[in-house]
Protein backbone atom coordinates (compact mmCIF):
# COMPACT_ATOMS: atom_id res chain seq x y z
CA UNK A 1 0.00 0.00 0.00
CA UNK A 2 2.45 2.22 1.07
CA UNK A 3 4.33 1.74 -2.82
CA UNK A 4 1.26 2.11 -4.83
CA UNK A 5 0.80 5.64 -2.56
CA UNK A 6 4.22 7.06 -3.11
CA UNK A 7 4.08 5.92 -6.90
CA UNK A 8 0.86 7.52 -7.15
CA UNK A 9 2.24 10.45 -5.48
CA UNK A 10 4.97 10.29 -7.76
CA UNK A 11 2.78 10.57 -10.98
CA UNK A 12 0.88 13.54 -9.45
CA UNK A 13 4.39 15.56 -8.79
CA UNK A 14 5.85 14.77 -12.22
CA UNK A 15 1.95 15.99 -13.48
CA UNK A 16 2.18 18.61 -11.47
CA UNK A 17 5.10 20.15 -13.02
CA UNK A 18 4.47 19.42 -16.17
CA UNK A 19 0.67 21.09 -16.24
CA UNK A 20 2.51 24.40 -14.84
CA UNK A 21 4.70 24.61 -17.38
CA UNK A 22 2.42 24.80 -19.79
CA UNK A 23 0.02 27.09 -17.95
CA UNK A 24 2.83 30.04 -18.01
CA UNK A 25 1.03 32.83 -19.79
CA UNK A 26 -1.67 30.78 -21.87
CA UNK A 27 -5.15 31.60 -21.81
CA UNK A 28 -7.52 31.31 -19.43
CA UNK A 29 -9.67 28.21 -21.01
CA UNK A 30 -6.38 26.29 -21.37
CA UNK A 31 -5.85 26.89 -17.80
CA UNK A 32 -9.27 26.04 -16.66
CA UNK A 33 -8.35 22.60 -18.93
CA UNK A 34 -5.72 21.88 -17.40
CA UNK A 35 -7.49 22.26 -14.15
CA UNK A 36 -9.82 19.96 -14.69
CA UNK A 37 -7.16 17.61 -15.84
CA UNK A 38 -5.39 18.29 -12.13
CA UNK A 39 -8.75 17.27 -10.76
CA UNK A 40 -9.29 13.90 -12.99
CA UNK A 41 -6.30 13.07 -12.11
CA UNK A 42 -6.47 13.13 -8.55
CA UNK A 43 -10.02 11.56 -8.55
CA UNK A 44 -8.07 8.85 -10.53
CA UNK A 45 -5.79 8.46 -8.14
CA UNK A 46 -8.39 7.65 -5.52
CA UNK A 47 -10.32 5.29 -7.67
CA UNK A 48 -7.02 3.36 -8.78
CA UNK A 49 -6.23 3.36 -4.93
CA UNK A 50 -9.99 2.37 -3.72
CA UNK A 51 -9.61 -0.35 -6.24
CA UNK A 52 -5.91 -1.90 -6.15
CA UNK A 53 -6.71 -2.05 -2.38
CA UNK A 54 -10.04 -3.56 -2.95
CA UNK A 55 -8.33 -6.41 -5.18
CA UNK A 56 -5.63 -7.15 -2.70
CA UNK A 57 -8.17 -7.57 0.45
CA UNK A 58 -10.54 -9.52 -1.36
CA UNK A 59 -13.18 -7.22 -2.24
CA UNK A 60 -12.76 -5.08 1.26
CA UNK A 61 -11.64 -1.75 1.92
CA UNK A 62 -12.05 -1.50 5.36
CA UNK A 63 -8.70 -1.12 6.36
CA UNK A 64 -7.08 1.66 8.09
CA UNK A 65 -3.90 1.58 6.15
CA UNK A 66 -6.03 2.18 3.21
CA UNK A 67 -7.40 5.18 4.89
CA UNK A 68 -4.09 6.96 5.78
CA UNK A 69 -2.96 6.03 1.93
CA UNK A 70 -6.43 8.30 0.32
CA UNK A 71 -5.83 11.06 3.05
CA UNK A 72 -2.21 11.15 2.04
CA UNK A 73 -3.49 11.58 -1.76
CA UNK A 74 -6.29 14.20 -1.47
CA UNK A 75 -3.93 16.54 1.13
CA UNK A 76 -0.84 16.04 -0.62
CA UNK A 77 -2.95 17.15 -3.96
CA UNK A 78 -4.35 20.37 -1.98
CA UNK A 79 -0.95 21.17 -1.29
CA UNK A 80 0.91 20.20 -4.89
CA UNK A 81 -1.57 21.15 -7.33
CA UNK A 82 -3.22 24.55 -5.71
CA UNK A 83 -6.42 24.99 -8.18
CA UNK A 84 -9.91 25.55 -7.79
CA UNK A 85 -10.54 22.12 -8.98
CA UNK A 86 -8.51 20.31 -6.20
CA UNK A 87 -10.19 21.78 -3.54
CA UNK A 88 -13.73 21.15 -4.77
CA UNK A 89 -12.48 17.26 -5.20
CA UNK A 90 -11.45 17.47 -1.85
CA UNK A 91 -14.54 19.06 -0.30
CA UNK A 92 -16.66 16.82 -2.10
CA UNK A 93 -14.87 13.19 -1.02
CA UNK A 94 -16.47 13.71 2.11
CA UNK A 95 -19.93 14.05 1.06
CA UNK A 96 -19.27 10.53 -1.58
CA UNK A 97 -17.95 8.30 1.32
CA UNK A 98 -21.04 9.62 3.73
CA UNK A 99 -23.58 9.16 0.56
CA UNK A 100 -21.93 5.61 0.04
CA UNK A 101 -22.04 4.60 3.90
CA UNK A 102 -25.26 5.18 4.12
CA UNK A 103 -26.54 3.31 1.04
CA UNK A 104 -24.21 0.30 2.34
CA UNK A 105 -26.64 0.39 5.28
CA UNK A 106 -24.73 2.34 7.64
CA UNK A 107 -27.36 4.41 10.21
CA UNK A 108 -27.67 8.43 9.71
CA UNK A 109 -28.19 8.68 13.26
CA UNK A 110 -24.87 11.16 13.99
CA UNK A 111 -25.44 12.80 10.85
CA UNK A 112 -25.00 16.10 13.17
CA UNK A 113 -21.81 15.31 13.91
CA UNK A 114 -21.20 14.28 10.45
CA UNK A 115 -21.89 18.19 9.34
CA UNK A 116 -19.75 19.59 12.28
CA UNK A 117 -16.93 17.76 10.87
CA UNK A 118 -17.58 18.38 7.26
CA UNK A 119 -17.69 22.63 8.02
CA UNK A 120 -14.30 21.98 9.59
CA UNK A 121 -12.99 20.12 7.11
CA UNK A 122 -14.02 22.69 4.86
CA UNK A 123 -12.68 25.36 6.84
CA UNK A 124 -9.25 23.89 6.79
CA UNK A 125 -9.07 22.59 2.98
CA UNK A 126 -10.59 26.08 2.25
CA UNK A 127 -7.34 27.73 4.93
CA UNK A 128 -4.44 25.33 2.84
CA UNK A 129 -6.13 26.22 -0.49
CA UNK A 130 -5.68 29.85 0.22
CA UNK A 131 -2.76 29.76 1.97
CA UNK A 132 -0.96 27.05 0.76
CA UNK A 133 2.40 28.77 0.72
CA UNK A 134 2.27 30.47 4.37
CA UNK A 135 1.17 26.64 5.56
CA UNK A 136 3.99 25.03 3.99
CA UNK A 137 6.26 27.52 5.67
CA UNK A 138 4.91 27.80 8.89
CA UNK A 139 5.70 24.00 10.96
CA UNK A 140 3.13 24.64 13.58
CA UNK A 141 0.82 25.89 11.31
CA UNK A 142 1.64 22.87 8.98
CA UNK A 143 0.88 20.32 12.04
CA UNK A 144 -1.76 21.91 13.06
CA UNK A 145 -3.57 21.86 9.88
CA UNK A 146 -2.52 18.40 9.20
CA UNK A 147 -3.96 17.65 12.72
CA UNK A 148 -7.10 19.01 12.04
CA UNK A 149 -7.86 17.40 8.64
CA UNK A 150 -6.78 13.87 9.86
CA UNK A 151 -9.18 14.18 12.78
CA UNK A 152 -12.16 15.72 10.75
CA UNK A 153 -11.79 12.41 8.81
CA UNK A 154 -11.19 10.00 11.43
CA UNK A 155 -14.83 11.52 13.05
CA UNK A 156 -16.54 11.40 9.29
CA UNK A 157 -15.53 7.63 9.20
CA UNK A 158 -16.32 7.19 12.84
CA UNK A 159 -20.09 8.65 12.56
CA UNK A 160 -20.88 5.86 10.03
CA UNK A 161 -18.49 2.81 10.87
CA UNK A 162 -18.00 3.23 15.05
CA UNK A 163 -14.11 1.73 15.71
CA UNK A 164 -12.12 1.83 18.81
CA UNK A 165 -10.51 5.04 19.36
CA UNK A 166 -7.26 3.57 19.48
CA UNK A 167 -7.18 3.43 15.94
CA UNK A 168 -7.58 6.86 15.16
CA UNK A 169 -4.70 7.80 17.38
CA UNK A 170 -2.28 5.31 15.33
CA UNK A 171 -4.32 6.76 11.54
CA UNK A 172 -3.37 10.27 13.36
CA UNK A 173 0.28 9.56 13.86
CA UNK A 174 1.17 7.85 10.76
CA UNK A 175 -0.79 10.31 8.42
CA UNK A 176 0.97 13.14 10.63
CA UNK A 177 4.29 11.52 10.32
CA UNK A 178 3.74 10.72 6.34
CA UNK A 179 2.78 14.25 5.47
CA UNK A 180 5.51 15.51 7.37
CA UNK A 181 8.19 14.13 4.66
CA UNK A 182 5.84 14.51 2.09
CA UNK A 183 6.11 18.64 2.90
CA UNK A 184 9.67 18.16 2.55
CA UNK A 185 9.38 17.14 -1.10
CA UNK A 186 6.38 19.56 -1.75
CA UNK A 187 8.40 22.28 -1.03
CA UNK A 188 11.09 21.25 -3.14
CA UNK A 189 9.45 21.05 -5.93
CA UNK A 190 7.38 24.56 -5.43
CA UNK A 191 10.81 26.33 -5.23
CA UNK A 192 11.87 23.59 -8.50
CA UNK A 193 8.40 24.96 -10.17
CA UNK A 194 9.22 28.69 -9.18
CA UNK A 195 12.54 28.66 -10.64
CA UNK A 196 11.59 26.99 -13.99
CA UNK A 197 8.87 29.50 -14.43
CA UNK A 198 11.35 32.02 -13.93
CA UNK A 199 14.06 30.86 -16.67
CA UNK A 200 10.95 30.12 -19.28
CA UNK A 201 10.13 34.33 -18.35
CA UNK A 202 14.07 34.66 -19.03
CA UNK A 203 14.36 32.89 -22.19
CA UNK A 204 10.96 34.58 -23.83
CA UNK A 205 10.33 37.97 -23.03
CA UNK A 206 12.54 40.76 -23.43
CA UNK A 207 13.88 42.13 -20.06
CA UNK A 208 13.40 45.54 -21.30
CA UNK A 209 9.81 45.60 -22.38
CA UNK A 210 8.03 42.80 -20.82
CA UNK A 211 7.14 41.62 -24.20
CA UNK A 212 8.08 38.29 -26.21
CA UNK A 213 11.76 38.23 -27.32
CA UNK A 214 13.35 37.38 -30.38
CA UNK A 215 14.19 33.48 -29.49
CA UNK A 216 10.47 33.21 -28.77
CA UNK A 217 9.56 34.38 -32.13
CA UNK A 218 11.94 31.99 -33.55
CA UNK A 219 10.04 29.66 -32.24
CA UNK A 220 6.91 30.84 -32.70
CA UNK A 221 7.41 30.93 -36.80
CA UNK A 222 8.56 27.72 -36.89
CA UNK A 223 4.76 26.82 -35.17
CA UNK A 224 3.09 29.54 -37.76
CA UNK A 225 4.74 28.17 -40.79
CA UNK A 226 3.86 24.75 -40.16
CA UNK A 227 0.28 25.29 -39.52
CA UNK A 228 0.12 27.27 -42.56
CA UNK A 229 1.11 24.49 -44.61
CA UNK A 230 -1.34 22.25 -42.81
CA UNK A 231 -4.36 24.72 -43.50
CA UNK A 232 -2.99 27.38 -46.29
CA UNK A 233 -6.90 28.72 -46.14
CA UNK A 234 -6.20 30.28 -42.90
CA UNK A 235 -4.93 33.61 -43.31
CA UNK A 236 -1.72 35.04 -41.58
CA UNK A 237 -0.70 38.28 -41.43
CA UNK A 238 3.03 39.94 -40.23
CA UNK A 239 2.69 43.56 -39.07
CA UNK A 240 7.07 44.98 -38.50
CA UNK A 241 6.75 48.49 -37.03
CA UNK A 242 9.98 50.41 -36.46
CA UNK A 243 10.08 53.49 -34.20
CA UNK A 244 10.96 56.34 -36.45
CA UNK A 245 14.15 58.73 -35.96
CA UNK A 246 14.44 56.39 -32.51
CA UNK A 247 18.27 57.69 -32.66
CA UNK A 248 17.25 61.04 -31.67
CA UNK A 249 15.25 60.10 -28.38
CA UNK A 250 18.76 58.99 -27.48
CA UNK A 251 20.88 61.27 -28.67
CA UNK A 252 19.01 64.58 -27.59
CA UNK A 253 17.83 63.21 -24.15
CA UNK A 254 20.05 60.14 -23.00
CA UNK A 255 19.86 56.40 -23.23
CA UNK A 256 17.69 55.98 -20.34
CA UNK A 257 14.84 57.96 -22.26
CA UNK A 258 15.34 55.84 -25.05
CA UNK A 259 14.62 52.82 -23.07
CA UNK A 260 11.73 54.80 -21.98
CA UNK A 261 10.10 55.62 -25.22
CA UNK A 262 11.02 51.49 -26.41
CA UNK A 263 9.10 50.29 -22.72
CA UNK A 264 6.10 52.66 -23.23
CA UNK A 265 5.67 52.10 -27.13
CA UNK A 266 6.58 47.94 -26.51
CA UNK A 267 3.75 47.68 -23.43
CA UNK A 268 0.83 49.91 -25.32
CA UNK A 269 1.07 48.09 -28.15
CA UNK A 270 0.89 45.00 -26.16
CA UNK A 271 -1.59 46.32 -24.19
CA UNK A 272 -4.19 47.46 -27.14
CA UNK A 273 -3.55 44.45 -29.04
CA UNK A 274 -4.67 42.50 -26.23
CA UNK A 275 -7.78 44.40 -26.19
CA UNK A 276 -8.38 44.74 -29.53
CA UNK A 277 -7.82 41.34 -30.82
CA UNK A 278 -6.89 37.32 -29.52
CA UNK A 279 -5.27 36.47 -32.45
CA UNK A 280 -2.30 38.76 -32.36
CA UNK A 281 1.41 38.54 -30.20
CA UNK A 282 3.80 40.55 -30.39
CA UNK A 283 7.62 40.23 -30.55
CA UNK A 284 10.51 42.87 -30.01
CA UNK A 285 12.37 41.56 -33.23
CA UNK A 286 15.49 43.35 -32.10
CA UNK A 287 16.45 47.84 -30.91
CA UNK A 288 13.23 49.22 -31.44
CA UNK A 289 11.91 46.84 -34.14
CA UNK A 290 8.80 45.24 -33.09
CA UNK A 291 6.47 42.51 -35.09
CA UNK A 292 3.16 41.29 -34.45
CA UNK A 293 1.97 38.00 -35.51
CA UNK A 294 -2.06 37.75 -36.53
CA UNK A 295 -2.64 33.95 -37.02
CA UNK A 296 -6.27 34.04 -38.76
CA UNK A 297 -6.56 37.61 -39.81
CA UNK A 298 -6.24 38.94 -43.40
CA UNK A 299 -4.11 41.84 -44.15
CA UNK A 300 -6.39 44.27 -44.14
CA UNK A 301 -8.37 43.24 -39.90
CA UNK A 302 -4.44 43.50 -38.95
CA UNK A 303 -4.08 46.59 -40.88
CA UNK A 304 -7.06 48.19 -39.11
CA UNK A 305 -5.93 47.04 -35.41
CA UNK A 306 -2.36 48.63 -36.22
CA UNK A 307 -3.92 51.83 -37.57
CA UNK A 308 -6.21 52.20 -34.47
CA UNK A 309 -3.21 50.91 -31.81
CA UNK A 310 -0.83 53.58 -33.76
CA UNK A 311 -3.93 56.63 -33.27
CA UNK A 312 -4.28 55.99 -29.54
CA UNK A 313 -0.05 56.14 -29.10
CA UNK A 314 -0.55 59.55 -30.49
CA UNK A 315 -3.01 59.97 -27.90
CA UNK A 316 -1.06 58.91 -25.12
CA UNK A 317 3.20 60.14 -25.51
CA UNK A 318 6.02 59.64 -23.75
CA UNK A 319 6.44 61.66 -20.49
CA UNK A 320 9.84 62.07 -19.51
CA UNK A 321 10.91 65.00 -17.20
CA UNK A 322 7.44 66.96 -17.36
CA UNK A 323 8.31 67.09 -21.30
CA UNK A 324 5.72 65.00 -23.72
CA UNK A 325 7.61 63.12 -26.72
CA UNK A 326 5.51 62.02 -29.39
CA UNK A 327 6.71 58.99 -30.93
CA UNK A 328 5.49 57.70 -34.81
CA UNK A 329 6.22 54.60 -35.95
CA UNK A 330 6.34 53.02 -39.61
CA UNK A 331 4.53 49.67 -40.72
CA UNK A 332 4.87 46.56 -42.95
CA UNK A 333 2.35 44.16 -43.08
CA UNK A 334 1.48 41.29 -45.49
CA UNK A 335 -0.14 37.88 -45.34
CA UNK A 336 1.59 34.23 -45.85
CA UNK A 337 1.17 33.60 -49.31
CA UNK A 338 1.17 29.82 -51.05
CA UNK A 339 4.63 31.26 -53.12
CA UNK A 340 6.36 31.60 -49.86
CA UNK A 341 8.28 28.51 -49.67
CA UNK A 342 10.02 29.07 -46.51
CA UNK A 343 9.32 31.72 -43.79
CA UNK A 344 12.41 33.85 -45.03
CA UNK A 345 10.40 35.30 -48.25
CA UNK A 346 7.51 36.49 -46.12
CA UNK A 347 10.09 38.05 -43.79
CA UNK A 348 12.17 39.47 -46.29
CA UNK A 349 8.60 41.02 -48.13
CA UNK A 350 7.09 42.40 -44.96
CA UNK A 351 10.48 44.07 -44.20
CA UNK A 352 10.64 45.48 -48.04
CA UNK A 353 7.32 47.01 -47.03
CA UNK A 354 8.31 48.85 -43.92
CA UNK A 355 11.02 49.76 -46.26
CA UNK A 356 8.84 51.49 -48.30
CA UNK A 357 7.15 53.34 -45.64
CA UNK A 358 10.12 54.79 -44.19
CA UNK A 359 11.22 55.83 -47.62
CA UNK A 360 8.10 57.56 -47.92
CA UNK A 361 8.35 59.98 -45.21
CA UNK A 362 7.65 57.82 -42.07
CA UNK A 363 4.79 57.89 -40.12
CA UNK A 364 2.97 55.58 -42.67
CA UNK A 365 2.02 52.14 -43.69
CA UNK A 366 2.61 49.59 -46.30
CA UNK A 367 -0.15 46.71 -47.04
CA UNK A 368 0.69 44.52 -49.71
CA UNK A 369 2.93 47.02 -51.70
CA UNK A 370 0.60 50.01 -50.79
CA UNK A 371 1.99 52.45 -48.81
CA UNK A 372 -0.19 55.70 -47.13
CA UNK A 373 0.26 57.91 -44.56
CA UNK A 374 -1.47 57.12 -41.19
P1 LIG B 1 14.61 55.20 -38.61
O1 LIG B 1 13.48 56.16 -38.57
O2 LIG B 1 15.20 55.06 -39.96
O3 LIG B 1 14.24 53.88 -38.04
O4 LIG B 1 15.74 55.83 -37.72
P2 LIG B 1 16.21 55.36 -36.28
O5 LIG B 1 17.01 56.42 -35.66
O6 LIG B 1 15.03 54.91 -35.51
O7 LIG B 1 17.05 54.07 -36.64
P3 LIG B 1 18.55 53.65 -36.41
O8 LIG B 1 18.62 52.22 -36.83
O9 LIG B 1 19.47 54.63 -37.08
O10 LIG B 1 18.78 53.74 -34.84
C1 LIG B 1 18.27 52.85 -33.95
C2 LIG B 1 18.91 53.13 -32.63
O11 LIG B 1 18.27 52.40 -31.59
C3 LIG B 1 20.36 52.73 -32.58
C4 LIG B 1 20.53 52.02 -31.25
O12 LIG B 1 21.57 52.58 -30.50
C5 LIG B 1 19.22 52.25 -30.54
N1 LIG B 1 18.83 51.18 -29.70
C6 LIG B 1 18.71 49.86 -29.99
N2 LIG B 1 18.33 49.17 -28.91
C7 LIG B 1 18.19 50.03 -27.89
C8 LIG B 1 17.80 49.93 -26.51
O13 LIG B 1 17.49 48.83 -25.99
N3 LIG B 1 17.75 51.06 -25.77
C9 LIG B 1 18.07 52.28 -26.31
N4 LIG B 1 18.00 53.33 -25.51
N5 LIG B 1 18.45 52.42 -27.59
C10 LIG B 1 18.50 51.33 -28.38
MG1 LIG C 1 13.89 53.26 -36.15
MG1 LIG D 1 15.51 49.96 -36.69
Amino acid sequence: MALITIGLIAIMLVMTYLVSQRTIRRSRAYTVGVHLIEAAIVIGGVVLLRQTFWALNGGSVADWGYVIAQLIILLFSLYAMQTLAVTVVNLLMPLVFYGQSLYLGASPRLWWLFTLMLLLLGGVVGYISRHQALALESEWRYLLLQFLYGLAWCVIIWSVLPYHWFYAINVLVIFILYMWIIRVFVTRVNLMIAHFARLSQAANYDELTGVRNRANFDTTTVGVFGVYQQHPAKPITMAMFDIDHFKHFNDDYGHLTGDAVLKHVAQHFNQELARQTNTGELFRYGGEEFVIIFEDESPSTAQSVVTAIRNTLEEHPVHVNGQKLSVTVSVGISALQPADLDFDSWFKRVDHYLYLSKEGGRDRITVEGQTRKF
